[in-house]
């Protein structure tokens, strides 16, 4: 990313939007931050702590501010709200997110009405529908963080386990950010090869059996990581921290880039009306287009069994 010029406003500065924050300020990725939270009191330490770091990256005006400072925010990111306890699923979080939805999308209007939307708050897919209804602004603009973070968690287990940089480990997890999420293993590859051919070909063979044992096994790790760690250390934020710089370099700085981010679907294998995440190419335009990739007949089922559980709870909460 050349200079930047890029004004970011995030809403909620908790565990998530702080390590957001500190990723866009290390990675030299904005101009004017924008930080707004009910407690304004920790968010003036937050900024005073971000702007001791800033002699060590480069020029950015870090404010502690209102609604009307987010004016011309080329993004908004929200991550206000409740986050999971330990044993809570996300869904459980909708009714109190959509009550902090309503009270903070007619402000963002006011305030910002052209910037693109990155929804964050869980269950993301929930919230990102609810903030796409509240927004006044095209869909293509309002983008939930998806299962981007779910991706890299596949990719950073499988790197470990095939001992592979995991930038070249080319693979998605799609659907729900959450319990019915699926991966997408059919079209996935290791330079070039198809994962199921993969292991023939690996010098590592003899210590495992990727396709037989081994698959479930790292996919349920993957699927169950949120709530281990919350378990552990009560929440999660460096890997969305990073997930979300990512997303937003590829918007500000207008990349084209591809990343499984959720958005409205329309007409794919019979889904409508929901939000969830596919691969999407990414620009200054928010989502450019949504890519339908190649699905075996289990993966289509798991896209559309994705698709029902987030439509019951659409229609169950009368978003
Ligand atoms: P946190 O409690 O540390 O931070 C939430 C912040 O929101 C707090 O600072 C709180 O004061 C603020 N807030 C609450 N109501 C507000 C309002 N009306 N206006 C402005 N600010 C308000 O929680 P966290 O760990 O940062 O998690 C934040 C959200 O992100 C949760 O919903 C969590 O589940 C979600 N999350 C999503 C992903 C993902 O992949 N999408 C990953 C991790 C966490």
């Amino acid at each position: 990313m050349g200079e930047t010029t890029a004004k970011v406003s995030i809403i909620g500065c908790g565990n998530v939007g702080m390590r957001y924050a500190y990723a866009m300020i290390i990675k030299n990725m904005v101009r004017e931050l924008v930080l707004i939270d009910i407690d304004m009191d920790r968010v003036m330490g937050e900024v005073m702590d971000l702007n001791h770091s800033i002699p060590f990256t480069g020029p950015a005006s870090i404010i502690a501010g209102g609604y009307s400072d987010m004016e011309g925010s080329d993004l908004v990111v929200i991550t206000a709200g409740k986050n999971q306890g330990p044993g809570q699923n996300r869904l459980d979080l909708i009714k109190e997110n959509i009550d902090i939805f309503q009270k903070i999308m007619p402000q963002i209007n006011e305030n910002s009405p052209d910037s693109v939307l990155l929804i964050v708050t869980n269950p993301v897919d929930i919230m990102a529908y609810a903030a796409n209804k509240l927004s006044l602004r095209p869909h293509n603009l309002v983008i939930g963080s998806g299962t981007t973070l779910d991706s890299a968690r596949l990719k950073s287990r499988m790197a470990e386990h095939c001992g592979i940089d995991a930038r070249d480990i080319h693979t998605y997890i799609l659907g729900e950010h959450g319990d019915s999420e699926f991966a997408l293993w059919s079209s996935s590859t290791i330079g070039g090869v198809p994962f199921k051919d993969y292991c023939p070909v690996c010098d590592r063979r003899k210590e495992c059996d990727f396709d037989i044992n081994i698959k479930g096994e790292i996919f349920n790790q993957v699927k169950e990581s949120a709530y281990e760690i919350i378990e552990k250390k009560k929440e999660t934020s460096y890997g969305i921290g990073l997930s979300l710089a990512r997303i937003s370099e590829a918007i500000l700085d207008n990349q084209n880039s591809i990343m499984p981010v959720s958005v409205l679907i329309e007409d794919i294998f019979d889904v409508n009306d929901v939000y969830l995440s596919l691969p999407c190419i990414l620009n200054s335009d928010g989502v450019r287009q949504v890519i339908v990739p190649l699905m075996d007949e289990k993966e289509k089922k798991s896209f559309k069994d994705s698709a029902a559980v987030l439509r019951k709870n659409l229609d169950q909460f009368d978003i």
